[in-house]
C-alpha cells in the first residue's frame, strides 16, 4: 500500500461525506486549514482537531485493506480518541460512532463544539 493511495482514498471519502466527519459529523478540513478556521469560526488552537484523517473501519492489523469500502474520513479528534490508550482494543467503529453521536448530542464531545457552545453562551 502506498501513502499516495491512502491519501486518494481519504480524499474520496472526504468528498463522499460532504467534508463531514464519519463519527461526529462536524466539518473537517483537508488542505486549507486557514479557510476552515475562518469559515467555521474555529479558534486557531483547535483547528488541528478538524483535520481530515483516513480511518480504517477494519484495522490493518485485523486484515483491513486499503479499499474504498474500508476507509472513511474522520476528524483527527475522533480518530485519535478512538485509539488513545488502547492500541490493541480500539472500540468497534459502529459502537464508537453511536457513542460519539450521544456525546455530541450532549455537547461534550469535541473541543470545537465545546468552544462554539461557550461562545454561544457569552
Ligand atoms: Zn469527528
Amino acid at each position: 500500500m502506498s501513502l499516495k493511495k491512502l491519501r486518494q482514498l481519504r480524499r474520496q471519502a472526504f468528498e463522499k461525506q460532504n467534508h463531514l466527519c464519519y463519527y461526529c459529523k462536524l466539518p473537517m478540513w483537508e488542505q486549507d486549514q486557514q479557510q476552515f478556521a475562518r469559515g467555521q469560526g474555529v479558534p486557531a488552537r483547535l483547528v488541528k482537531y478538524g483535520r481530515c484523517t483516513a480511518e480504517h473501519l477494519v484495522a490493518r492489523k485485523d486484515g483491513g485493506r486499503d479499499l474504498p469500502e474500508n476507509i472513511v474520513a474522520a476528524c483527527l479528534w475522533c480518530n485519535a480518541s478512538r485509539h488513545r490508550g488502547r492500541q490493541h482494543c480500539a472500540p468497534d467503529p459502529t459502537a464508537y460512532k453511536t457513542r460519539v453521536s450521544q456525546l455530541v448530542g450532549q455537547g461534550i464531545w469535541h473541543p470545537v463544539i465545546a468552544s462554539k457552545l461557550a461562545r454561544a453562551l457569552t
